[in-house]
């Protein structure tokens, strides 16, 4: 294997190439690596062309679909914020403590944050935080409503479920019945977070994205499409 430096955009990618038992070159673009695969019968001269071509490949494609940024949202004390269908009240205040600790009463949601922790790490503790007692206060009726879901369409084997820190899915599920659901969707409206649910269940019937997995969804929730769309138009404003 060998490896250089690649600049693109100002990111800097670590390119690794191997030179392999294979028919063709090959690229890969990872978050900061680029994997080039090159077959070993090439000699020196067509193997260095083919390292250029796949280089420059790698380079065009990366400028025609910039990497996203995560956007980590700044929450401002006093601010509102909507989780769900229910509207709260963000108090946010500093501490000199070592652990920060966040709390809901009523329809406030106080944020004591450790004054340890450093300027610019805060945006990102406040957002943790902020989703760690969401996800312990909206949780049990999740689940609930998993199951009931379930019960009501489905009545497929359905064993564990995790909102887990996922951030280019919404949602997944296993073989063995467990589902998965990203906490970005925390904040996301109720008949929303219904659809992923619907999704990943039929999912436990379908393993696939074929015609009769969609039917199954439009039989569930016939409005499926709406939420769809809300997904890939206000879902990439729900980071956090
Ligand atoms: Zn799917």
């Amino acid at each position: 294997m060998r490896s250089e430096i690649l600049e693109v955009n100002n990111i800097k990618y670590n390119v690794k190439i191997f030179f392999e038992k294979r028919n063709n070159s090959s690229a890969s673009i990872r978050k900061k690596s680029i994997n080039i695969r090159i077959p070993l019968s090439l000699n020196r001269e067509e193997q260095f062309r083919s390292i250029l071509k796949m280089k420059q490949w790698a380079k065009e494609k990366i400028q025609k679909n910039p990497q996203k940024k995560d956007i980590i949202k700044e929450y401002k004390d006093g601010e509102n914020i909507t989780i769900g269908n229910k509207g709260y009240i963000l108090s946010i205040s500093y501490k000199k403590k070592q652990s920060s600790f966040a709390r809901i009463e009523n329809n406030t949601i106080y944020l004591v944050i450790s004054s340890e922790i450093p300027d610019d790490k805060q945006k990102s503790h406040i957002s943790t935080l902020l989703s760690r007692i969401i996800a312990k206060q909206r949780l049990p009726d999740l689940e609930k409503k998993l199951h009931e879901l379930n019960k009501i369409h489905f009545q497929a084997k359905l064993n564990k479920i995790f909102f887990k820190n996922l951030r280019s899915l919404w949602g997944s599920c296993s073989e063995k019945g467990n589902i998965n659901i990203s906490t970005r969707l925390l904040f996301a409206p109720d008949d929303v977070l219904e659809y992923v649910y619907i999704h990943e269940l039929a999912h436990l019937i379908e393993f696939n994205h074929s015609e009769k997995f969609w039917g199954l969804i439009a039989n569930a929730m016939p409005n499926y499409q709406e939420k769809e769309k809300w997904l890939k138009q206000q879902g990439e404003n729900i980071r956090f």
